[in-house]
Order: structure tokens, then C-alpha cells, then sequence
């Protein structure tokens, strides 16, 4: 199996109004021009920033059409070439992973002008959610019901009874992803009224039929994953408890068990990668390593007070160059 590094970038939202209620200053600056990100400790500013560098650094007034064009192009393209392509938002809650998964409807476009140079297509859409370590369909006829993982030889990993929406333009697209949107779950923490707890998955499968110069047909297929990853946050920050507390030791479970994937992955020389450790890591196996390409987006807070997360965002990100 081909490693494939994919890439990585940081994002650095602008100060929120509660950051600026709260007159936090901000420690996080940029050279995007060369893809780093520099960090500085509030508590030692005499300690030199802390630096790190990307494939993309994107600060406060960059917008997501640019890292679109930039970064998810290529690997959007690549899809409707026939290959698998992944896009994750990592970071703690707050800092603009939903944000920046905006990117989506620009990804329809693109899939739908794609298509459109061909005769015969099929373009169809799923989105799963995975919380507590179970998953759901955010399009099936029943949200509740918990769907099982399961392997097929040529296939390989599948939800078993997850549904599939044919969808024929960019408006129908959204459309259908409105409506998962709404069935996530969401919960309560003491960081945002709203923030997730779930991972959700909203993946694009594209079949071309092309008819090459001597006009034969040939089958391109390609899968476009956007991962919108549970808030990073650690437990002590959240106040969680209880049942809570449960979501958050799964949800930093499955992503240690992601980081520990993507950087067996970029290390090239492991023989095992620990695939099976979540069911986040088992699903996006087969667009994970080989004939893949991949896209971190590592979104930040630029407070001083988001200082502690900010930084486990950056260490996380560069395991995964
Ligand atoms: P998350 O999904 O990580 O919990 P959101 O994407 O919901 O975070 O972002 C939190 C808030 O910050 C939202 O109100 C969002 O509109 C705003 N925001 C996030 N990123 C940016 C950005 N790059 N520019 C402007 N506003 C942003």
C-alpha cells in the first residue's frame, strides 16, 4: 500500500466577542507566505514563540474560498479523477471547524462542473454521524437506530443499511445536507452552548462514465469524505461530568486514535496501522492510506486564554505532516 503524507494547514479564526469582552490578547501569528504558524506562551513572554510549520498557514483575513482554491482543489479534483479524497477540520470547539467545512457547497460546484463534461454520471451523497462510539445515518428514515460496521472482501469497510441520496445538482446537494445537519447531536458544555460532541462524516461518491478516443467507456469512481471532527477540547476545560464525561473520553479516543493513524501513515515504514482502534479510523480506512489524498484543516482560537488548546491543535497537526 502507497503512504500518502497528505497535507496539512492552520487556521486562525478571528476574535470572537466574548474574546474581546474579556480583553483577551492574541498569541497566534502567521507567516503565510511560509506556511508557518508561531505560538507564544501568555504565561512566559519572555520564552521565544513557539513555531511550527504547515503546508498552508491561513490567519484571520484569509476566507475559506481561498483555502478552497489553495488547498481542497487539487484534492477535489482528484475525486473526480477517480481517486479518494479527505477532508478533516480538526480543533477544539469554537475555533471553526463547521466554519470552515463551508467549504462543501464550493466542493458541489465542482463535482457538478465535472461531471457535466461527461455523459453519464452518478453522483450520490450519504453523511453518517458517529457519537459514543455509535454510529447513526443523518439521512436515514430512522436517526436513532445504531448502524453496523462491516467488511466485504472487495469493498471493505461499510455501514451496513446506511443510505445513499442520488443527487442531480449543487442545489439538491445542500439540500440534503441541511437536512442531515440538523439531525446531529449536539450537546451542552460549559465551552459553547452548542458544540459538537460527534463526529460527522458527509461523503460524495462520483461515477463517471468517460469514453475515451476510440470511444470506450471507462468507469471512473472516486469519494469525496468532509470530517467534521468533535471539538479537541480536554475534559478538565469543559467541566464535563457524568455522561459527558463519557462522550469526551471516546470522542479524545477516536481522535488519538485518528493522530496515531495519519503519523503511522506519514512515518512510511510501519506495517501496522492501527485502522481498528475507532470506528472513526475503520470507516475512513480505505480514504486514508493508499490511493488517497488527504487535508487537515487545524482551526485555532487567537486568545491567550484558548493558549494550552491552541497548542495541543499545533502538536496534533504537525504529527499528522
Ligand atoms: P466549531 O465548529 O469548531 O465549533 P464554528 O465553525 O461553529 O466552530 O465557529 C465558531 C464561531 O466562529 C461561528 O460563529 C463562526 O461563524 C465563527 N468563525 C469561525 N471561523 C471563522 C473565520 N475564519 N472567520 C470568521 N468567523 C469565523
Amino acid at each position: 500500500m502507497k503512504c500518502n503524507a497528505g497535507e496539512v494547514v492552520v487556521r486562525c479564526r478571528p476574535m470572537n466577542q466574548r474574546e474581546r469582552e474579556l480583553s483577551c490578547q492574541p498569541v497566534v501569528t502567521m507567516d503565510c507566505a511560509r506556511g508557518q504558524c508561531f505560538i507564544q506562551n501568555p504565561g512566559a513572554a519572555d520564552e521565544p514563540p513557539k513555531q511550527f510549520t504547515f503546508d498552508g498557514a491561513y490567519h484571520t483575513d484569509h476566507v475559506t474560498e481561498q483555502i478552497y482554491n489553495e488547498i481542497a482543489y487539487p484534492l477535489v479534483e482528484g475525486v473526480t479523477e477517480g481517486y479518494n479524497g479527505t477532508i478533516f477540520a480538526y480543533g477544539q470547539t469554537g475555533s471553526g471547524k463547521s466554519f470552515t467545512i463551508g467549504i462543501i457547497p464550493t466542493a458541489f460546484e465542482h463535482v457538478f462542473e465535472s461531471c457535466a463534461e461527461n455523459t453519464k454520471f452518478l453522483v450520490r451523497a450519504s453523511y453518517l454521524e458517529i457519537y459514543n462510539e455509535d454510529v447513526r445515518d443523518l439521512l436515514g428514515a430512522n436517526t436513532k437506530q445504531k448502524l453496523e460496521l462491516k467488511e466485504h472482501p472487495e469493498k471493505g469497510v461499510y455501514v451496513k443499511g446506511l443510505s445513499m441520496h442520488t443527487v442531480h445538482s449543487v442545489a439538491q446537494c445542500e439540500r440534503v445536507m441541511e437536512t442531515g445537519w440538523k439531525n446531529r447531536s449536539v450537546g451542552y458544555t460549559l465551552m459553547n452552548k452548542d458544540s459538537s460532541r460527534s463526529h460527522s462524516i458527509f461523503t460524495i461518491s462520483i461515477e463517471i462514465y468517460a469514453v475515451d478516443e476510440r470511444g470506450k467507456d471507462h468507469l471512473r469512481a472516486g469519494k469525496l469524505n468532509l470530517v467534521d471532527l468533535a471539538g479537541s477540547e480536554r475534559q478538565s476545560k469543559t467541566g464535563a461530568t457524568g455522561e459527558r464525561l463519557k462522550e469526551a473520553t471516546k470522542i479524545n479516543l477516536s481522535l488519538s486514535a485518528l493522530g496515531n493513524v495519519i503519523s503511522a501513515l506519514v512515518d512510511g515504514r510501519c506495517r501496522h496501522i492501527p485502522y481498528r482502534d475507532s470506528k472513526l479510523t475503520r470507516l475512513l480506512q480505505d480514504s486514508l492510506g493508499g490511493n488517497t489524498k488527504t487535508l487537515m484543516v487545524a482551526c485555532l482560537s487567537p486568545a491567550d486564554n484558548n493558549y494550552d488548546e491552541s497548542l495541543s491543535t499545533l502538536r496534533y497537526a504537525n504529527r499528522a505532516k
